[in-house]
């Protein structure tokens, strides 16, 4: 048997791969500490799982449209408006199985062989993968502490070359919660004027920002609008990630076209149940429970970054957005891979190696958790840390 060449392009999800076997442990009884978790640790909000069970009792088992119901579709586009000044139409936007399938959907009917995408790093672990899959070639910028992690417009200008196709934006940041402030955007924006560059602005983070209100890429001028497709959904920010709800919207028609016969042929519309649970969450209506998972999660920040700055050898930015830290171990090792293997095999912390993000030297820790497991977690750090070795 031989599969298709494509495959060769594609490796498992790292995040995904080491939360498993950290689950496993787990299971099989060991006294793991999970922090390579990409979602809250809260339960999804009554509100959505009550609209759920209304709309199963109405009977909602049918196929619904590609994109999604008509219900949905105008809730997205009510939140665009509301939370972010951006007008959509219905017809502007498809619901995806998570934001995931949101963005492979885009870079599939977006990227050629050989094409270019523009990806600031440390990015999404998926980026990249999903790029190389479609045959394209990621073009990764490189970005440090003295710009919070943050790509330049003067990087970007750069780094674009006849070849470039897409633009990947992601803003709240993941894993360093990095926020692009308007300004900024502006400036990225400016850039791109006269080019047909598209891009995907992954804003899955949103409603989690914590000291700076983060800015819709697509909001900062009409050309940038005009090129942008602004990629949400509701993994993240009403804890629904095993719900499967993302969503794309952008003034593209072909491209939206593109997408929606994509999906036509592959997962065709997400579960209607989900649509339904969606609309109150879109409507604001989950937005006292998105405050009071912000209140905790700014508490267990502040306490992991303290806690960790005080370790001697690591160092970490607090971050502005998200659920990450993103932690500077290259005084200890600037393996990642290793540094993360042997933190779970000798102390059963699960991080996840930045070498995964693109930027080795680092590891990513969720404060997804409550504060008792953190405080813990960073004890076992701090001992793994000082009796580190190399080899
Ligand atoms: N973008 C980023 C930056 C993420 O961290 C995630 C988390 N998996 C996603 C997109 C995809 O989210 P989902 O498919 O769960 O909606
Ligand atoms: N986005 C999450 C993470 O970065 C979930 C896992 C994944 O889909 O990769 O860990």
């Amino acid at each position: 048997m031989k599969l298709a060449k494509r495959m060769s392009r594609l490796n498992e999800s790292l995040t995904i791969a080491i939360s498993t076997r950290a689950k496993e442990l787990k299971a099989s009884g060991k006294d793991v500490l999970i922090f390579s978790a990409g979602e809250p640790d809260f339960d999804t909000p009554d509100v959505v799982k009550n609209a759920v069970i209304t709309a199963m009792q109405k009977g909602c088992g049918k196929y619904t449209p590609v994109p999604g119901t008509k219900e949905v579709l105008e809730a997205i586009c009510t939140k665009l408006k509301r939370d972010n000044n951006l007008s959509y139409t219905p017809a502007q936007v498809v619901t995806n199985v998570g934001a995931k399938q949101s963005i492979f959907n885009c870079l599939q009917a977006l990227v050629d062989e050989s094409d270019e995408v523009i990806i600031p790093a440390p990015y999404w672990v998926s980026y990249p993968e999903i790029v190389g899959y479609c045959g394209g070639k990621s073009v990764i910028i490189n970005t440090d502490e003295s710009t919070g992690f943050k790509m330049t417009a003067e990087q970007l200008k750069a780094a674009i070359t006849p070849r470039t196709k897409v633009l990947m934006i992601n803003t709240v940041g993941n894993p360093c919660g990095g926020i692009y402030l308007k300004a900024e955007l502006e400036a990225i924006g400016k850039v791109l004027e006269g080019t047909e560059i598209i891009v995907l602005s992954d804003e899955i983070y949103e409603k989690l920002s914590y000291d700076t209100e983060p800015t819709a890429c697509a909001s900062v001028s009409e050309d940038m609008f005009k090129r942008t497709v602004t990629i949400n959904g509701l993994s993240k920010c009403a804890a629904m990630p095993g719900w499967r709800f993302g969503y794309m919207a952008s003034p593209i028609s072909e491209l939206n076209t593109a997408v929606k016969k994509l999906q036509s042929q592959s997962t065709a519309n997400i579960a209607s149940i989900v649509q339904a649970g969606a609309i109150p969450a879109l409507l604001g209506q989950g937005d006292e429970y998105i405050a009071m998972m912000k209140k905790n999660f700014i508490e267990r920040r502040d306490y992991a970054v303290n806690a960790i700055n005080a370790i001697d050898g690591l160092s970490v930015l607090s971050p502005a957005g998200a659920f990450y830290l993103f932690i500077n171990c290259k005084k200890v090792d600037s393996d990642s891979m290793r540094f993360c293997t042997r933190l779970l095999d000798e102390k059963l912390v699960a991080c996840v190696p930045g070498v995964g993000f693109g930027m080795d030297g680092y590891f990513r820790f969720s404060f997804a958790c409550d504060l008792e497991s953190i405080k813990k977690g960073c004890e076992r750090i701090a001992q793994f840390v000082k009796s580190y070795k190399k080899d």
